[in-house]
């Protein structure tokens, strides 16, 4: 059975999770995202409501972090994050016998 995730995401019977757009397999359950592409920028970039500098809150380093199908260019999620942390946001995609 095909797991819908999102409207951009699937999860094939095999485990495989695939861009719904093209097909291009992605990762698997335990890292959906593996074979997708990053892009980091500034938070500023993300849009016209992105306006104070994070430097004003914190010291660390703030980005504007996408993430596209290598093969459709299809963004699979944004976020603006801590640049020396890893992605925030997660999908549980495991399913116990
Ligand atoms: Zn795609």
């Amino acid at each position: 059975m095909t797991l819908f995730i999102d409207d951009n995401l699937e999860q094939l019977p095999d485990g495989r999770v695939v861009c719904r757009h093209c097909g291009q397999v992605l990762g698997d359950a335990a890292q959906p995202l593996r074979e997708a592409r990053v892009r980091e920028t500034a938070p500023a970039t993300a849009g016209p409501s992105v306006r104070e500098n994070a430097s004003r809150f914190t010291d660390r380093p703030v980005v504007f972090r996408q993430t596209f199908c290598p093969t459709c260019l299809t963004q699979l999620q944004a976020e603006i994050v801590p640049g020396d942390e890893p992605s925030s946001r997660h999908r549980s995609l495991a399913v116990d016998a």
